[in-house]
């Protein structure tokens, strides 16, 4: 593999952060002055970031950070890429660096799931009487997922809570693992699970898939699909000795791992979907977002409302035809 000029980091840290005001004001000028792009939330609870930059200017940053005694002990995610991956640069205080909503938050620095290593999660996801907990969001598990694993039926992360308590029977008696991107979601999570009693034990993929993928004893197995990312690149590979598409056209079900947004730009879900499809189901998720008073795909197409109209029978006669 040939050294990129490029490097997304992805990194978090659980830690008392007294004024998170002061802190991002300070950081973003830190960022500002490195020449980095990204996003970078800041809470009482700690710090979680992802940023672009040149090889020099990741490298300042993590050093930086390393002189810090807070964040000495990070586990950074580097991903070699060919530029930048971000627009432009944030750093937000927030309540929660990770927003799970719990009445009762968890400090996963008082209570959290057991740490696994990506060689031992890998040996324990296979183990009988154990489930795997996909942390994500639904369009995150949709791309990829560990195969086997459970995709709560949740919109967004924060959901995650109630799901589990509609199904707790489902896990009792069994040993749980979970994971996430980067592991910051997984270390709330799994401490809620453990707090609220669920199963036999449970475990968390330390460092999160980003870690696992490069691991050079798991090689990324079974993992099916591709990673979901939160930045241009939109998605990056994990297994290196297979890859199994398990991604869905949104309207034909045929395998794809192609993203794109819903044209109606209050909307702007994002659509598995082949390029081929975008046309005939005009970019929309809906015939309500196909009609919405601005649709970047009507826009483009200068489409009259007759125009809209016709394409949306068409639509319903192909959706009859295809059952
Ligand atoms: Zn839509």
């Amino acid at each position: 593999m040939t050294q990129k000029d490029y490097r997304v980091l992805l990194f978090y840290k659980y830690i008392a952060i007294e004024d998170p005001e002061a802190f991002a004001a300070e950081h973003l000028a830190l960022c500002n002055e490195l020449g980095l792009l990204g996003r970078i939330l800041v809470g009482i609870e700690g710090i979680n970031g992802t940023v672009s930059g040149t090889v020099e200017q990741t490298m300042a940053y993590m050093n930086h950070m390393k002189a810090d005694t807070r964040f000495n002990d990070i586990m950074w995610k580097i991903d070699e890429v060919e530029g930048h991956t971000f627009k432009k640069m944030h750093v937000r205080p927030r309540r929660e660096i990770v927003h799970l909503g719990l009445e009762n938050d968890i400090n996963p620095l008082e209570i959290t799931g057991d740490y696994l290593t990506p060689k031992e999660f890998m040996t324990r996801m296979q183990e009988d009487n154990t489930v795997v907990i996909d942390a994500r969001n639904d369009y995150e598990f949709d791309l990829g997922h560990f195969r086997g694993a459970v995709r709560p039926d949740i919109e967004n992360f924060r959901d995650l809570p109630a799901w589990m308590e509609e199904h707790k029977e489902d896990f009792a008696g069994k040993k749980i693992l979970t994971y996430c991107t980067g592991g910051i979601r997984c270390e709330k999570f799994s401490g809620w699970l453990k707090r609220e009693g669920y199963g036999e034990g449970v475990g968390q993929l330390h460092g999160g898939i980003a870690t696992y993928a490069k691991d050079p004893d798991v090689k990324g197995q079974l993992w099916d699909g591709q990673m979901f990312v939160f930045d241009r690149r939109r998605s990056v590979p994990i297994n290196q000795v297979e890859h199994v598409v398990v991604g869905k056209d949104y309207f034909t079900g045929e395998p794809t791992e192609r993203y794109t947004n819903c044209a109606n730009p209050a909307c702007h879900k994002l659509l598995l979907c082949e390029e081929k499809h975008e046309g005939f189901y005009m970019r929309s998720c809906s015939d309500d977002c196909r009609r919405a008073e601005r649709n970047f795909f009507v826009e483009e197409n200068e489409w009259t409302k007759e125009q809209v109209e016709e394409q949306i029978a068409k639509i319903a006669q192909a959706q009859i035809s295809a059952i």
